[in-house]
């Protein structure tokens, strides 16, 4: 799990409800006039309301924050947003936080803006179970709040690439954050200068404080400067714009960076409709891009993600490191996700995670004296084998994890329901037989049709080696059979879905499934009795008279293949031209530390989304957004590490590290 933070804020409640910050002895907005405060410094300082009259179609706006605080200037900003730009585009805001607020605290603040409702119920219905450290994408619509748990330019700097074309998002900054008087830590040179490496330039900034140190250190990291009258009994406040670039450090190899400058693109191919394909095709339709969906089968998620019932389920680590860091906010973003997008298919009954071996029981032990440094989260708690089985409705002999807004869905329906778009065209029972780079665009050819698009997303799990550009990926694939039985009546008492060595499903239209086999390296997809023994045999472990009663049943069920990298993180991003990629850096091979400041030529437009493994249904949502912001330079939706632990091209550069050949040698 991530590092935890220090811990949340800690607020007293004053006269009329107005939050005061016990660490700072300042108060977070006056309740007498917050709201008009947070008008007239922000959004009217920085002209919001007339750049965004004038913003084109489909363009994107991104406002930066110091101090996410009760979330009040997002608010603010949102509804005027929602007032005056475009339908078509879209809100980033960015802020970053270093002491959260507690949900319980966050409500209590907000129900003091009763004519902000509409808005901040949904913050407070989306704000995340488990305030870790890092990157949080909560996600309105055409509105994304990218919220950064951490000391500010720390926090900041958790979302830069160094490279000028993709760091430079910022349009305007709202630094808030306590006045420096009373929190003069923030405030500091390394602050000033991430922002401006984070601006683009002529990027607006307004701020409360009129304080010495903030004007010298905007000063010195290039904006300019201007006063205006304060709001209420303060005298003065400052908002300006950058005029001056300072270059951009750039201090790691940035073999993750392919050189062209992200530019909007308006028709893309997607090949693969698994949930991969769905969730990269839905968000590239979402932002007003023309999408074209390639699917070998008949029907949208026909291989992998083609059960009737999956599970949404991540693997919390107690220590920090890529895995655990990406599962933890894979799955808070899942759970949100599909909510949003298809709650009718969503069943979010609850999952319990149960501990049924030794090695488990005292992995999950840390985990759970990890989750206790979140007083107040509600992602999952351990529980009992007593509690465990209150919870199911069956005896479990188990302890576990609990996750209570965790649940299953109904994999190809869901995968139908986020391509019905208006901007996404299917092709089903389209096998792509050449994909082809021609001067400015991809051709790709079926059978029966060729189109050309400016970009291609390669979704089609183990097909995705098919192509000669992404043969070089270690994708491994892995047979899965999943059994199906009809629900007896004690079957029928399951509430949740429940996993351990394996998983079972509660009944849904008269069945349950359990699973699922893990056969490395196999590619049939007959369904074999023996794989139904096989689940037999693990359910058995987890509720031995339901696997006697399935077992006199004959059980129907599905083989498919999932699709897996060396380390079971996803592949999400650009795709190098290999050759290149090994050139460029070949040093590396003597020195893996080595610092080569130059960049591989990448494949133009070529982009891949795979490697979910058998966590599909709660990798997939963030992956996309991952993607997204590859493709069309957004602000990241997860740290830059993490980002780079996802990279197609990790392996090819973990190799030369290691001086190793493609072919293992
Ligand atoms: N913008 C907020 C709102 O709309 O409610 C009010 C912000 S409040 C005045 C200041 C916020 O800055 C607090 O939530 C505080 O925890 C946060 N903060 C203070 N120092 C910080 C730092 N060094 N890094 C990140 N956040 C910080």
């Amino acid at each position: 799990m991530t590092k935890p933070i220090n811990k949340h804020a800690d607020i007293e409640w004053r006269e009329g409800g107005q939050p005061l910050s016990r660490a700072y002895d300042d108060i977070y907005f006056s309740t007498a006039s917050g709201l008009e405060e947070t008008r007239y410094v922000f959004l009217q300082q920085n002209l919001l309301a007339e750049r965004w009259a004038n913003l084109a179609e489909n363009s994107t706006f991104i406002i930066g924050e110091t101090g996410f605080g009760t979330g009040l200037n997002f608010l603010a900003a949102w509804e005027l947003w929602q007032q005056t730009a475009p339908q078509s585009a879209r809100l980033h805001f960015i802020s970053v936080e270093k002491l959260p607020l507690r949900p319980k605290d966050l409500s209590r603040a907000l129900t003091l803006w009763p004519q902000l409702q509409a808005f901040y119920q949904q913050l407070i219905d989306n704000y995340p179970p488990l305030l870790a450290e890092g990157v949080h994408r909560l996600q309105f619509g055409r509105v994304d709040l990218t919220l950064v748990i951490g000391e500010a330019s720390e926090a900041l700097g958790n979302l830069y690439l160094q490279q000028e074309s993709r760091d430079r998002l910022v349009d305007a900054w709202f630094l808030d954050g306590f006045a420096p008087a009373k929190n003069p830590d923030m405030w500091t040179p390394e602050l000033f200068a991430r922002l401006a490496a984070l601006s683009k330039l002529g990027a607006t900034f307004a701020t409360f404080t009129c304080a010495g140190l903030v004007k010298r250190g905007l000063r010195d990291a290039g904006f300019k400067l201007g006063k205006m009258p304060g709001f209420g009994r303060k005298r003065e406040m400052l908002c300006g714009s950058l005029e001056k670039l300072h270059t951009n450090e750039v201090s790691t190899t940035p073999w993750h960076l392919p050189t062209a400058t992200p530019k909007r693109p308006q028709t893309a191919a997607v090949i693969g409709s698994g949930i991969s394909g769905a969730t990269i095709a839905r968000a590239l339709a979402e932002r007003g891009i023309q999408v074209q969906l390639f699917e070998r089968g008949d029907s949208p998620g026909s291989g992998g993600s083609g059960n009737n019932q999956g599970i949404l389920y991540g693997k919390l680590s107690p220590k920090p490191g890529p895995n655990g860091d990406f599962n933890l906010h894979a799955l808070m973003f899942a759970q949100r996700y599909y909510r949003q997008h298809c709650p009718q298919l969503g069943h979010f009954s609850g999952l319990l995670q149960l501990a049924q071996t030794e090695k488990e029981q005292s992995l999950q032990a840390q985990v759970a004296t990890a989750l206790e440094a979140y007083p107040g989260q509600t992602l999952a708690r351990a529980v009992t084998s007593i509690e465990a089985s209150a919870l199911a409705g069956v005896s479990l002999p188990f302890s576990g994890l609990y996750f209570p807004d965790a649940g299953w869905l109904e994999p190809q329906k869901v995968c139908g329901a986020l391509l019905e778009h208006k901007n996404i065209e299917r092709h089903h029972a389209s096998n792509v037989e050449l994909l082809e780079y021609s001067g400015d665009s991809w051709l790709v050819q079926t059978d029966s049709r060729r189109i050309k698009a400016e970009l291609v997303v390669l979704c089609g799990a183990n097909d995705i080696r098919g192509f000669a550009p992404a043969t070089a990926l270690p994708l491994r694939p892995i047979r899965g059979q999943v059994s199906r039985a009809l629900a007896t009546e004690a079957s029928s008492n399951l509430k949740m879905a429940l996993c351990g060595e394996g998983y079972i499903t509660p009944e849904y239209e008269g069945r349950q499934c359990f699973g699922a086999t893990f056969k490395l390296k196999e590619t049939a997809t007959e369904l074999r009795d023996s794989e139904h023994r096989e689940n037999l045999q693990t359910l058995a472990a987890l509720l031995p008279e339901i696997a006697e009663d399935f077992s006199a049943q004959k059980l129907s069920g599905r083989a498919a293949l999932r699709a897996a990298t060396p380390d079971y993180l996803p592949l999400a991003g650009p795709l190098p031209k290999w050759d290149s990629l090994e050139s460029t850096y070949r040093g590396l091979r003597k020195n893996r530390k080595l610092f080569i400041n130059k960049q591989a030529d990448y494949q133009p437009g070529l982009y891949v989304m795979g490697g979910l493994g058998s966590r599909g249904f709660t990798y997939a949502p963030l992956t996309a957004e991952v993607l997204t912001a590859w493709i069309l330079g957004e602000p990241l939706p997860i740290n830059v590490d993490l980002v780079k632990a996802l990279h197609p091209a990790r392996f090819a550069i973990r190799d030369l590290g290691k001086n190793r050949h493609s072919d293992g040698t």
